[in-house]
């Protein structure tokens, strides 16, 4: 069993299919094990972010993730991070395979409904910068 860290982007939350999502995240095989609905600061953002803090989209995505609430989750099981990035499908939907979350519900590269970590290292920082020990009851 692994851990990886997700998030139900602005774009899903403004339209109303965060339970959409959470469906094709439940019968992907994974468990929700922690979730929270908060909007999110600036700072927190452009932390979150970092590594793209050189790229040409980097204000636009910090102004996107800031827009509207989002939902970060934990999500548990058998290679949860490669499991997610599957069910998420590529970056820009345009590419992704078909029954993914973003072809199906992505409406362009960036407003692209869900953020997957990438990696272990990056799933166990990301979970630590949004949800403290006691927050994940499992
Ligand atoms: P991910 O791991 O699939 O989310 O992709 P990346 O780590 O490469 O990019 C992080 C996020 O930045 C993406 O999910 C998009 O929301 C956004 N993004 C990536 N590439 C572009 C781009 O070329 N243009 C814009 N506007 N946003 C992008």
């Amino acid at each position: 069993m692994s851990r990886t860290f997700s998030i139900i982007k602005p774009d899903a939350t403004k339209r109303n299919i965060t339970g959409a999502i959470n469906k094709l995240i439940e019968s992907g095989n994974l468990r929700i094990i922690a979730q929270k609905r908060l909007k999110m600061s600036k700072e927190q953002a452009e932390g979150f972010y970092d590594v793209h803090k050189e790229k040409p989209f980097f204000k636009d995505l910090v102004e996107y993730m800031i827009s509207e609430p989002v939902i970060v989750q934990v999500l548990e099981g058998d290679d949860a991070i490669i499991k997610y990035r599957t069910i998420m499908g590529a970056t820009n939907p345009d590419n992704a395979e078909e029954g993914t979350i973003r072809k199906l519900f992505a409406l362009n590269i960036q407003e692209n409904s869900v953020h997957g970590s990438d990696s272990d290292e990056n799933a166990v920082k990301e979970i630590d910068y949004f949800f403290t020990k006691d927050e994940i009851v499992g």
